[in-house]
C-alpha cells in the first residue's frame, strides 16, 4: 500500500478503494432498480455503470430541473442505459415518504426496487464490512469520508479488534450522522459498535464547498475534493495537533474512482 510522506508522528497508508460499487454489491438482486442523486451524484454514476454490467434496468431520479447539455457524469449514466427522470426540490426533499414513493411505483412499476440517495442501506453496510479484511498493512486507526455514513457504518463493522474508524464529515451540522451509523448497523446486523467516531471539523463550509486553503491542499495532492480531500487535510491537520499517540498507523480510504492520484 502506497504511503503519504510527510507527518513524523504518524504513518498514513493510502487505500484507494472506490467504495459506491462496494455499496451497491449485495443490492445487485433485482430486475429494475430505481434509486436518487443530485446532478453530480457518484452514486448515480456507479448504479448506472452496475446496471450496466449486470444487466439491470435503471432509472436515476435527478434532484431538480434537467440542464442541456447534459454534464460528464448524467452523460455517462445515460450512455449506461440509465433512464434519467428529474424531481423538483420540494418533492425531492420527500422522496422517501409513502406519497413520492407511490408516486414513483405508479410510473415506474411496482416491482421496482428502489435504492436510497447515496445508497447507504443494510446491504451497502455490509459490502462495506469487507473492506477491513483487504487492508494488507498492520494499521490502528482506518479513515474515511462521511456523507450519508453507510461506508463507515460497515468499515466499522467489519474493524478486527482493538482497531478504530474515523469518519471526517463532508457537510455541515452532520451531527445527525452518529444517530445514522448506528441506525445502518442496527439494520444490517442488528446491533452496534462503539470503535468508530465522526470528526465534524473539517467540512470547509458544506457539502462541496472549499475555501482557498483547501484549493491549496487539492492542488499540492491532486485528490478528489469533495470527499477525500477534506478527509486528508483533516488526518494531516490532526497530526501535526498530535491529536494521534505518536507511531500510529494510519490506513486513509481514497474513496472515489480508481484513477484518482494522491502522490504523484
Ligand atoms: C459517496 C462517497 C463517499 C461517502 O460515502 P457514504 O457511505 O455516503 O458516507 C465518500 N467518498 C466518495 C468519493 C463518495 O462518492
Amino acid at each position: 500500500m502506497e504511503e503519504l510522506p510527510g507527518p513524523e508522528a504518524v504513518r498514513v497508508f493510502l487505500m484507494h478503494d472506490d467504495n459506491k460499487p462496494r455499496k451497491l454489491k449485495h443490492n445487485l438482486g433485482h430486475r429494475r432498480l430505481l434509486t436518487f442523486g443530485g446532478a453530480y451524484s457518484n452514486h448515480i454514476r456507479a448504479v448506472a455503470e452496475a446496471g450496466a454490467r449486470h444487466g439491470i434496468e435503471t432509472i436515476g431520479v435527478i434532484r431538480g430541473e434537467e440542464h442541456l447539455p447534459l454534464n460528464p457524469s448524467l452523460a455517462r449514466a445515460l450512455a449506461c442505459g440509465m433512464t434519467l427522470t428529474y424531481l423538483d426540490r420540494a418533492s425531492y426533499r420527500r422522496k422517501d415518504t409513502e406519497e413520492v414513493r407511490a408516486r414513483l411505483r405508479a410510473r415506474w412499476g411496482a416491482d421496482l426496487a428502489i435504492l436510497p440517495e447515496g445508497g447507504s442501506n443494510a446491504a451497502a453496510v455490509r459490502g462495506c464490512a469487507e473492506l477491513p479484511g483487504e487492508i494488507d498493512v498492520d494499521y490502528d486507526v482506518i479513515c474515511c469520508p462521511v456523507g450519508t455514513g453507510g461506508t463507515l457504518a460497515g468499515i466499522s463493522a467489519g474493524l478486527p479488534e482493538g482497531k478504530r474508524a474515523l469518519g471526517f464529515a463532508v457537510l455541515k451540522g452532520a451531527g445527525f450522522l452518529e444517530g445514522e451509523v448506528d441506525r445502518l448497523q442496527r439494520e444490517a446486523y442488528g446491533r452496534t459498535w462503539s470503535n468508530w467516531s465522526i470528526n465534524l471539523d473539517y467540512h470547509f463550509g458544506g457539502y462541496a464547498k472549499s475555501t482557498p486553503d483547501l484549493k491549496r491542499f487539492i492542488a499540492k495532492y491532486q485528490v478528489e475534493e469533495v470527499y477525500v480531500a477534506k478527509m486528508l487535510y483533516g488526518i494531516l491537520d490532526l497530526a501535526r495537533q498530535g491529536a494521534f499517540s505518536p507511531g500510529t498507523r494510519v490506513v486513509a480510504v481514497i474513496t472515489g474512482q480508481p484513477s484518482t492520484p494522491v502522490v504523484s
